[in-house]
């Protein structure tokens, strides 16, 4: 596999996938620009080297084509003056041949929202919403062979192909992975994040240093189970809390009042409490809740013990008593993966449980462990937090990240690999 670190883009036209899926404010002014930064040591080597660089992103989730709201032209300002040239731009995707062909040395283009065109996921738009499976699935494999012509289009704009998008690296869309197809071994290669992610996620799978602690939070047990089953394989502990908690509270045949939960999946919390047990898991619920009496930030509050939360109030936030028990293992830990926040931490009277772990992780990453925290939610919350730089890694990838450590082989970089 070609390796960026060998590669002399010098005189070479990089067409690089980067992740610009960045959040705007409703004036379409940047409010977070994490993923930009992270991008910008690839796009710099390529640029240093005397290469031309092409950015491709997808940004949101785009019905039509064009659709404004999702633009990326409303950052090329923030990634010129991050790069530190001025980026050029490319307002279809699929029509900058002659700006591609005129890219000196140096010089930068971004292309427009590659979702615009549904190639790019290979998902069919404009079906009828009761369409049967036939014709879905008659209508995707038409698509196909456009998404083949979809991504030989845009490799037709450069000599080599960089993978740099972590966060979309779990899909197997044109720009992720189809477009490898049309660079030959020597000219396709991953990007400086992308290895960075890679070497953090196995750090925390491969070269565990034990005790080995993950702390899963969120909302839904559904996204979360093929992790919690492949981390049961690994790790000594596991914190679970946020929302996902209450449908083991129910399954445990507690009363949780209005709180979060999914009945169809307590068979399934409660055979993981069992495999845990079995091997010798140490799972770690929380004892007692931060309960409100509505799904808002000035709702009342109230400390109910988590098996008896009364009808009118829901579990919100974690509990000092939960906290205690849970400072105690994290900080005993000299490995610590973090996914997912422990309460609803986007309402300011309910985040201080998901603060108080952003802070032991710290904490505990001071005093020597190695801590992997990643997936959007807990991403925004050390940002809010401001601890973004007290923890070994934040990784850019929510999903991606999740299916990299059940063991899953990541199209993205399967493309570049060749496998
Ligand atoms: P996920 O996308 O599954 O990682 O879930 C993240 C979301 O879980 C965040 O938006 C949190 O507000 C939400 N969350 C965490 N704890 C709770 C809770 N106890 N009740 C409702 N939502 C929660």
């Amino acid at each position: 596999m070609q390796n960026i670190d060998n590669y002399n883009f010098k005189g070479k036209k990089a067409i690089v996938r980067v992740d610009f899926n960045v959040p705007l404010d409703e004036n379409g002014k940047l409010t977070d620009d994490t993923r930009i930064r992270g991008a910008l040591p690839t796009l710099k080597k390529i640029l240093a080297d005397g290469g031309a660089v092409i950015m491709m992103s997808h940004m949101g989730k785009p019905k039509k084509n064009p659709d404004m709201k999702f633009s990326l032209g409303q950052i090329v300002d923030a990634v010129s003056e991050r790069l530190g040239v001025p980026v050029k731009f490319a307002p279809d995707c699929m029509k900058a041949d002659e700006l591609a062909k005129n890219l000196k040395p140096g010089e930068a283009l971004l292309l427009e929202n590659l979702r615009f065109y549904p190639e790019e996921e290979g998902k069919p738009r404009d079906l009828a919403k009761d369409a049967s499976d036939e014709v879905k699935a008659a209508a995707k494999a038409a698509l196909k062979p456009k998404q083949k012509e979809f991504a030989k289009h845009l490799a037709s704009y450069a000599d080599c192909y960089v993978n740099d998008a972590f966060g979309t690296a779990h899909r197997k869309h044109a720009s992720t992975a189809v477009i490898a197809d049309f660079f030959d071994t020597d000219n396709k290669m991953l990007g400086f994040l992308m290895n960075k992610e890679i070497t953090a996620i196995d750090n925390v799978m491969n070269n565990i240093q034990r005790p080995f602690t993950a702390i899963l939070g969120g909302s839904k047990v559904s996204s979360k189970l093929g992790v919690i089953r492949s981390l049961l394989d690994k790790v000594d502990n596991l914190i679970i809390g946020g929302g996902m908690g209450f449908t083991f509270f129910k399954a445990q045949g507690g009363k949780i009042g209005d709180s979060l939960h999914e009945d169809d999946l307590m068979p399934e919390a409660l055979s993981v409490l069992e495999e845990a047990k079995k091997k010798g898991v140490n799972i770690s619920l929380s004892v007692a809740t931060v309960a409100g009496d509505s799904f808002s930030n000035d709702a009342h509050q109230k400390v109910c013990d988590t098996h008896n939360i009364p009808d009118g109030w829901e579990g919100m936030d974690a509990s000092q008593a939960s906290l205690d028990n849970w400072k105690k293992i994290i900080m005993a830990s000299k490995t610590i993966l973090w996914n997912g926040p422990v309460g609803v931490f986007e309402f300011p009277n309910f985040a201080k449980g998901t603060e108080t772990i952003a802070k032991y992780v710290a904490e505990a990453t001071k005093a020597g462990a190695y801590s992997l925290v990643g997936g959007g939610d807990s991403v925004a919350a050390i940002n809010k937090f401001g601890l973004a730089d007290q923890v070994s890694y934040v990784s850019t990838g929510g999903g991606a990240m999740l299916e990299a450590i059940e063991g899953k082989v990541l199209p993205g970089i399967a493309a570049i690999k060749g496998e």
